[in-house]
This record gives C-alpha cells, sequence and structure tokens, in this order.
C-alpha cells in the first residue's frame, strides 16, 4: 500500500532521520507529483518556493529516502535517473514524445515466466515505451 504523507514523515523520524523545511518540501512535491520526477525537475519547480534550494540537497534527500525504503530509483535510461514513491505492484510506459513516465497497474508477481527457475530474482521492472494519448492527439 502507499503510505500517506503522514506515515512518511513518521516513519523517517522514526529512523531518527532529521526532517527541515527543505527535505519535508522534497518528501512533499515526490508525494504529489507521481510522474517520476528526475532531480533538475523537482529543482526547477522548487526553486521558486526554496531559492536556498541545491540540488545536492534534493540528491542527499532522495538518497535518505532510498535508505529508509520510501522511494525507489527508476532507471529506465542510463542517463535519466526518476524517484518513484509509488510502492504498490506497478508497470511504467514511457512516452517517447514528452518523455513523461505513466504509471499503471499490473501484477508483476503474477506473470508466468518460464526459464529462471534457478535465478534469484531481486528486482522485477515492466516497461512499456510508446506515446501517450495526449501526444497522439498532436
Ligand atoms: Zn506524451
Ligand atoms: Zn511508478
Amino acid at each position: 500500500m502507499n503510505k500517506t504523507f503522514e506515515e512518511l514523515t513518521n516513519e523517517l523520524k522514526n529512523n531518527g532521520i532529521r526532517l527541515s523545511h527543505q527535505r519535508l518540501k522534497i518528501l512533499e512535491y515526490i508525494n504529489n507529483h507521481r510522474t517520476h520526477p528526475t532531480v533538475d525537475e523537482i529543482y526547477t519547480d522548487l526553486l521558486d518556493e526554496i531559492p536556498t534550494l541545491s540540488k545536492t540537497t534534493i540528491y542527499n534527500t532522495l538518497n535518505t529516502l532510498i535508505e529508509t525504503d520510501l522511494v525507489k530509483l527508476l532507471t529506465i535510461e542510463e542517463n535519466e535517473t526518476h524517484y518513484d514513491i509509488n510502492f504498490e505492484n506497478h508497470g511504467h510506459f514511457k512516452c517517447e514524445s514528452c518523455k513523461k513516465i505513466f504509471d499503471f497497474d499490473i501484477d508483476i508477481d503474477s506473470l508466468e515466466i518460464k526459464g529462471l527457475d534457478d535465478f534469484k530474482i531481486k528486482h522485477k521492472d515492466i516497461y512499456f515505451k510508446g506515446v501517450c494519448p495526449e501526444c497522439s492527439k498532436k
């Protein structure tokens, strides 16, 4: 299940993580923007509100959230790192036109997989690529 903002902040407190104003704002941002933002996107969007914000602070905050298992890294293209706060079983669709990444519901654990019987699976991802409805209209 996905956590509420309050549950997220409680979990950080329980892990002894200091909740500075900037950290809370970053957490709030990724909780409200479910399109898997990159550090650059978070930076650009929050800069008006927090002029003292630096990309290093965002990186460090996100790394802390990853260590606390509140955020996941999402690497679809080698050169882009997105952040995902959705912990429900889901797949990703990347629009090749607007570059947005959309979640879709899929039960990854129920997929029938052949040939991996002796493999230890550590991570499962499903990626689709194409064009989103908004871009298809253009
Ligand atoms: Zn699109
Ligand atoms: Zn996602």
